[in-house]
């Protein structure tokens, strides 16, 4: 039997007394480790986080936090080998897409250290200006934001197990609130192994970090008025989540990162549509197969003028049939597999239903796999198109979460705009083409249904960040079916972490916070 991985629980290391999950090598096959949490004392855990964890951080300013988080960053560096190994064996992942989820998580909570530094020897933060409430400027109005004196439990998915963790741990701790993190289970490993490493390094106050690996079962039940619960996942398992008693009935705060059909434009710029089209062309390709399609920003349908179909949909084709899908140990291998064979299947089942209303453009399933079994989780790329993009709902409704992406045709910039919002909310569009005015007009009328607008132009092509790529210093997350979350976009990302509390008082008293 494999090795059953320990929880952190409770300021102490505990193995569950189930049998445990098993998980897998996605490519091999082969069982990796166990995860089990059967049996820990729930309770226990969460007062311990609550209790010890919170105190302790609080005690700390801004500064010394972020030290914290500095500290953290140079033990994940120092490890950085064996986390690419586990990805590799647990995710499938080629090295380039392990650099997204390892060295972005990395990045991200560097990004929350620094910043730490700027905020400075504070324990809580000001909101905004004093405000006169009267004739006399004598009594006043002061906004400040102090910690919640709650635990942040985390639910997260499974295509980030890194990432997924720190993006939201650094804004977390930075802000003085105890972590519990509850990986999802099929790649659970990675984020188990970050924690061990952090937690044996001794840096954070007892309680500071938590990690429970197995069911969610009776987690949510644990929340008190003053925790709150960032969720990313399904919105099947969102919708769960916003309907438990603890939201419902003890204003437990809750952030939802949920699925998204997102999208990329090609605008109608007819003097540079090769220029545009090109870098098209190189992105789609690029986000249909970092991490095999697994990423939430994922771009899903592509919109390009009707006159452009075909042109595109031949050259998007050519560059999908150079791409090596297979076993990430071998060096010719430029995608790996998705993370399980549940997801293998449920990324057939997608294709299949998407079939039924988009032609077949790019057939991933007529690629040959390098050094894996077809009964592997690797799965080709394969491009869909719908020239007819209205009479396709289907397309704007069904998040295929592998490397599955639709063609759709559009007539004019009104009919575009309708069809990219038939998404209803998403995490990011991208837009293409090389005249500034219609970009920028273009940005401001899609704003209000994404949480990102990622603008290509041939001046930034070189130095953009890339559509799924989520920096810290923009906001992720976006409105409606993606769930109505908001996760970092900078110092912004404290605000769910803070209670803000009007002070209204005397300018003298005022000034002495
Ligand atoms: P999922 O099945 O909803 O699971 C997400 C997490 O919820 C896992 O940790 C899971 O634990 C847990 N969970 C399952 N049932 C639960 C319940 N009843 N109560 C509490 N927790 C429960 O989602 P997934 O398949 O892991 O993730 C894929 C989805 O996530 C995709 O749709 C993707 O678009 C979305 N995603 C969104 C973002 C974003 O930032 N917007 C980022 C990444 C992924 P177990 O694993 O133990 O079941």
């Amino acid at each position: 039997m494999s090795e059953l991985l320990a929880n952190y629980w409770g300021g102490r290391w505990q193995t569950g007394s189930g049998a445990g999950t098993s998980l897998f090598d996605p490519v091999l096959g082969t069982e990796l480790v166990r995860i089990d949490a059967t049996g820990l004392d729930l309770a226990e855990g969460f007062d311990f986080a609550r209790e010890q964890g919170g105190t302790a951080l609080r005690k700390l300013t801004y500064r010394e936090r972020g030290a914290l988080l500095g500290a953290i960053v140079k033990v994940l560096q120092a490890n950085r080998e064996a986390y690419y190994a586990i990805s590799m064996a647990n995710s499938g992942t080629v090295n380039n897409d392990t650099a997204v989820d390892v060295d972005g998580g990395i990045f991200t909570l560097d990004t929350y250290a620094k910043l730490g530094e700027t905020l400075g020897e504070r324990r809580y933060l000001l909101d905004g200006e004093l405000a006169r409430l009267g004739k006399d400027p004598l009594f006043q109005s002061q906004h400040i934001l102090v910690p919640t004196r709650g635990v942040a439990l985390f639910i997260n998915a499974f295509n980030f197990p890194s990432w997924g963790l720190w993006e939201k741990a650094g804004s977390a701790l930075i802000s003085g609130v105890p972590v519990i993190i509850k990986p999802a289970s099929a790649t659970a490993w990675l984020t188990q192994r970050m924690v061990k490493d952090v937690i044996e390094a001794g840096i954070l106050p007892p309680g500071a970090l938590s990690i429970l690996c197995g069911s969610s079962q009776g987690l949510m039940d644990q929340l008190q008025p003053f925790d709150v619960v960032s969720f990313t996942g399904s919105a099947a398992t969102a919708a769960v989540i916003r309907s438990h008693p603890a939201v419902t009935q003890s204003s437990v705060r809750v952030n939802i990162e949920a699925d998204s059909i997102n999208s990329a434009v090609l605008l109608d710029d007819s003097s540079t549509e090769n220029a545009a089209l090109e870098l098209l062309i190189k992105e789609v390709t690029r986000e249909m197969t970092v991490k095999s399609g697994q990423k939430c920003t994922a771009i899903r349908r592509i919109f390009v003028p009707d006159a452009l179909y075909e042109r595109t949909a031949a050259a998007l084709s050519a560059r999908l049939a150079k791409i090596t899908v297979g076993n990430p140990r071998n060096e010719t291998v430029r995608m790996g597999s998705v993370v399980s064979k549940e997801q293998w299947q449920a990324v057939q089942t997608g294709l299949a239903q998407l079939k039924t209303q988009a032609e077949l453009l790019f057939d991933g399933s007529k690629q040959p796999l390098v050094d894996a079994d077809p009964s592997s989780c690797c799965i080709a790329p394969s491009l869909l198109g719908a020239r007819a993009a209205d009479a396709a709902p289907l397309i704007h409704d069904t998040e295929v979460f592998g490397p599955v992406a639709t063609l759709l045709a559009y007539r004019d910039t009104a009919h575009v705009q309708a069809l990219v919002r038939r998404g209803q909310g998403s995490l990011v569009t991208s837009l293409y083409g090389t005249d500034p005015e219609p970009l920028a007009a273009m940005a401001a009328e899609l704003a209000d249904s994404h949480g990102r607008v990622h603008i290509i132009t041939p001046e930034v092509a070189a130095i953009q960040t890339g559509h799924g790529n989520v920096m810290p210093q923009s906001l992720h997350g976006g409105p409606g079916r993606a769930g109505g979350g908001e996760e970092l976009g900078g110092i912004r990302a404290l605000n769910f972490y803070h209670r803000r509390s009007a002070v209204q008082a005397s300018t003298n008293v005022l000034q002495h916070l």
